[in-house]
This record gives structure tokens, C-alpha cells and sequence, in this order.
């Protein structure tokens, strides 16, 4: 079945096409009785498209995300509040313009009057999520560009979000695509690491005990397990 562009006359040998309009695809039904057109989702036989967001350029330096977090810290210290820097890309270069700005906990209202080439925003929820808001989600559906939401400060600057937003669709970015340098920066570890730390209380002896008969059991242990070549003792490996 063929596909016409709409306006396009479709010749009447066609009993079925596939029209697309300016609002999507419409299917053209044609019989001895009638002619009829029924909009569509989709039009078979088409290559499949999908929603992307890829960056064409190089990610942005970590160099300049720790010094807005810096910045970030400073409004924290002074104003217990959020901060906003808005992202630039000019002259194939990175770059942040911190605009005037007024502040609450929980809230940053700006007015943008530079005439600079504005690429998207990095905000602060000090001490609470890095999850972007509502009114975060709001104000991104008319900013195309890279948002960051940060949830920390440095040193570490983890705790990031980045979200695209591209014509009023938002896509989620992990940070490593978007900050260059995030991916050695290894926060997480296993879980099984943590569970193996132990709180000593108060009142156990200080030192691992050295009981003799615990003793005894690890050198047999050591012994079994081949450790040591047969016939030596433990105290060739380890003179005390
Ligand atoms: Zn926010």
C-alpha cells in the first residue's frame, strides 16, 4: 500500500493509501459505494522510528559542574537555599551564566535578560532529592536543553539528575552522558561490603582475643587448606 503526503492527489486506481497530514496518518478506503478516510496510529511498512536524545558534542567538563556546585554550596552557606546556573554553549564551548535570582528553600525565581546562547540549567535541592519537581518538569517543557537537578555539593558531586528536555518532551539522561569524568567517580559499592563491618561495643575486649584454642583451630585450618607447604609450621610464615 502506498503512502501519499496529504494535498497529494491519490489516484483512483488506489483502493487503499495511507495519507499523512499535518496531525498524523490517515488510511483512504475506497469501494464502488464509498470513499472514506480514518485516521491511523501507525502506518505499517514504515521504518520504525523512536524518540532519542544524543549529545553531538563533548560532555561537560566536570571542571565547571564542581565549580557551579561550589557556587552552589556558597548560596546554601549564605541563604539556606536552592541556586540556579544556567548552562551556555558558545564558541563550541561549555560555559554557565549565573543570572540574578531570588531564593528560598525550596524555590528559585530568575528573569534571563542576557542575550546568550542558553542550553539548559543546573539547580540545587539542597539536602533533599535530586528528582526534578513539578515545577521543575514545568518550567522544562518550554526550555529545550540539559536540566540538572543536584542534590549535593562537592567534593563528591553525586547525587545528579539530568533530564532533556526537546520540544516539550523530557527524556532522562544518565549523568555520565551529559558530565564528562562522572563515570570514575564510583560512589556505590556492594552491599556486601557494609554488612561485613561490625560495631564494636563497649564492653568487648579491645583487641581480637587471642585465644589459644582459636588458635590452634586456624593453624589446623591454615593447614588444611594448603596455605603453607606440608611439613611447615605456622611460625615459619609469621615469626612473632
Ligand atoms: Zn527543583
Amino acid at each position: 500500500m502506498k503512502t501519499y503526503m496529504a494535498g497529494v492527489k491519490v489516484p483512483e486506481s488506489e483502493a487503499f493509501a495511507y495519507v499523512t497530514g499535518h496531525d498524523g496518518h490517515y488510511l483512504l478506503k475506497r469501494n464502488r459505494l464509498f470513499e472514506a478516510s480514518v485516521r491511523v496510529a501507525c502506518v505499517p511498512g514504515h521504518p520504525e522510528q523512536r524518540e532519542f536524545f544524543r549529545l553531538k558534542v563533548a560532555r561537560i567538563p566536570m571542571s565547571l559542574v564542581r565549580q557551579v556546585l561550589s557556587f552552589m554550596k556558597g548560596v546554601y552557606e549564605a541563604h539556606h537555599s536552592e541556586a540556579l546556573a544556567l548552562l551556555t554553549f558558545e564558541g563550541g564551548e561549555w560555559g554557565v551564566h549565573v543570572p540574578s535570582q531570588e531564593v528560598s528553600e525550596a524555590t528559585v525565581k530568575y528573569e534571563n535578560s542576557e542575550r546568550r546562547r542558553i542550553v539548559g540549567s543546573i539547580h540545587s535541592h539542597p539536602g533533599f532529592s535530586s528528582e526534578p519537581s513539578g515545577t521543575d518538569e514545568h518550567d522544562e517543557m518550554n526550555f529545550d536543553g540539559i536540566h540538572i537537578v543536584t542534590a549535593g555539593f562537592i567534593p563528591i558531586p553525586a547525587a545528579m539528575t539530568a533530564f532533556a528536555a526537546v520540544n516539550g518532551r523530557r527524556f532522562r539522561v544518565p549523568i555520565e552522558e551529559v558530565v564528562e569524568g562522572m563515570d570514575s567517580v564510583e560512589t556505590s559499592f556492594p552491599e556486601e561490603w557494609l554488612a561485613k563491618v561490625r560495631r564494636r561495643s563497649a564492653s568487648e575486649p579491645a583487641d581480637w582475643a587471642a585465644d589459644p584454642e582459636e588458635e590452634r583451630e586456624l593453624a589446623e585450618l591454615s593447614k588444611e587448606r594448603s596455605l603453607f607447604p606440608r611439613g611447615w609450621e605456622r611460625e615459619d610464615c609469621f615469626p612473632y
